[in-house]
């Protein structure tokens, strides 16, 4: 079909969401290497898993050979609520930058929790549910992955107990009052409610928390609270798994417009919504079918591909969950309190980190004040308002698209648009009275994080 046809938005019927998740390490050559035991450096089975996670999504973490998982029905009604998301033609942005590229987005954030996030979310919350567990555990940073659970929690009727980094849960009340209007606890931390809270705020009184210290609260609740699980919203091979539905979607869209991608575009905070959006057309391109050029973008002040080391590292700052091999900035890594755009974490899933160590995928990191400069312009001409971690997969499609102009190159590019600004204002005010700065971190901070890397056996 030509391509002038390309309506402004390609909406998939129900019946064209995907029956099953494509798992991509099936087709991976070199897999994403186990994670393993903190004490013993063994790699961890399902047993080693239970007490942590909940039992089918052990088994989704561990199966790096089944190529299609099938998507429970009861699932599949839960996406048809907000699913299939659209993919926009952004014919505005093109006209406004006068490229001849062709420019599409997936868009993610037409759902309460405002990102891609809910599609996982309602996945672990459903196998909890299956095992008859009471709840689960989780942390949040800028709030919407624990508002995502909140919504899955509360549409099965699970107790939903989140650890939400105390600087968030103080400027971002509304994110948690949203999390409560969906039935979910809220603490900031670090809390006095868990041993490694505890032993954080003796070594670090007034600390305003991280990511890396809520996780090891969240995992420490569900390990010492009987019929509890810990959840997590990223990084892990269930949640790519889970995203899937995004990169299913996008290329059966394209494909029925017959539009083949040139470069696709996504921003890398744990690698999420990166790694489902790219999973089908990554499985081609692994298996020798197609080529495409695939960008991870990610904040120059945090900039794990870019700049970390790939390496066993904890996930954690309480060192209580596995080590995962990935691209890592060490896990005492705290982006600079003035970096406003999210994608705050120091590690990347490691399938992900697998692939781009193989020479798979690229990686841009770009500076927060360019970032909200391309969010700007995209609001202004494409109507939605960008959450400030999907802009930075916006500015490099600009980046790119501009390119184009240059050499007069049609190229096709695909981005994700993971969700919404709302709750993001304050960034957006400093962003508009001039007062947001890029801090880039130093090659000897850097350094100094690499060096509390773990030892483990075998590894360099
Ligand atoms: C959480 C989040 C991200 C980053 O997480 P990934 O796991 O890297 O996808 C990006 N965009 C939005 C809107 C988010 O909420």
């Amino acid at each position: 079909m030509a391509n002038q046809n390309i309506p402004y938005k390609i909406y998939l019927s129900e019946d064209e969401m995907p029956q099953t998740w494509y798992n991509v390490r099936a087709d991976m050559k070199n897999k994403p290497a186990p994670l393993l035991n903190p004490g013993t450096g063994a790699p961890m089975g399902f047993e080693d898993l239970r007490p942590v996670f909940c039992d089918e999504l052990i088994r989704q973490e561990l199966d790096d050979d089944t190529r299609d998982i099938p998507i429970p029905q009861e699932i599949r009604d839960f996406y048809k609520m907000y699913r299939p998301s659209p993919l926009v033609r952004a014919y505005c942005l093109e006209k406004k930058l006068q490229t001849p590229a062709k420019i599409y987005y997936k868009f993610e954030g037409n759902n309460t929790s405002g990102s891609h996030k809910l599609n996982s979310a309602i996945a672990q919350a459903y196998y909890a549910k299956q095992q008859g567990l009471k709840g689960v555990t989780t942390e949040t940073g800028a709030g919407q992955w624990g508002t995502a659970l909140s919504m899955a929690c509360g549409y099965l009727g699970l107790d939903c107990k989140v650890y939400m980094v105390k600087v968030s849960y103080e400027q971002k009340p509304f994110r948690r009052e949203v999390m409560r209007t969906y039935g979910a606890s809220v603490t900031p931390s670090p809390s006095e409610t868990t041993n490694v809270g505890r032993a954080i705020l003796k070594e670090h009184p007034g600390t305003t928390g991280s990511l890396g210290c809520a996780i090891s609260e969240a995992v420490e609740a569900a390990t010492s609270t009987p019929g509890y699980r810990y959840v997590l919203g990223s990084v892990l091979n269930q949640v790519l798994l889970h995203q899937s539905v995004i990169g299913l979607e996008t290329k059966t869209a394209l494909d029925k417009y017959g539009v083949v991608p040139d470069i696709i575009i996504g921003c890398a905070g744990g690698g999420s919504n990166l790694g489902g959006l790219i999973s089908p057309f990554m499985g081609e391109k692994l298996r020798g079918e197609k080529d495409y050029r695939i960008i991870a973008v990610e904040p120059a002040s945090c900039p794990s591909f870019t700049r970390g080391r790939f390496a066993y590292d904890f996930c954690d700052t309480g060192h209580v969950c596995p080590l995962a091999k990935m691209y890592t900035l060490g896990s005492n890594f705290i982006p600079s309190p003035n970096h406003a755009g999210g994608l705050r974490y120091h590690g990347m899933s490691s399938i992900l980190s697998q692939l781009y160590h193989d020479g798979y995928m690229e990686a841009v990191s770009v500076e927060q004040t360019k970032v909200f400069e391309a969010a700007e312009m995209f609001a202004r001409v494409e109507g939605i308002l960008p959450a400030p971690e999907s802009s930075h997969a916006i500015r490099v499609a600009i980046d790119e698209a501009m390119k184009c102009k240059e050499t007069g190159e049609e190229k096709t590019i695909v981005f994700g648009l993971t969700g919404t600004g709302y709750f993001d204002m304050v960034a957006y005010e400093k962003f508009h009275n001039g007062e947001m700065s890029d801090y880039i971190p130093t090659d000897a901070e850097l350094e100094s994080s690499f060096a509390t890397l773990p030892q483990v056996p075998g590894q360099d």
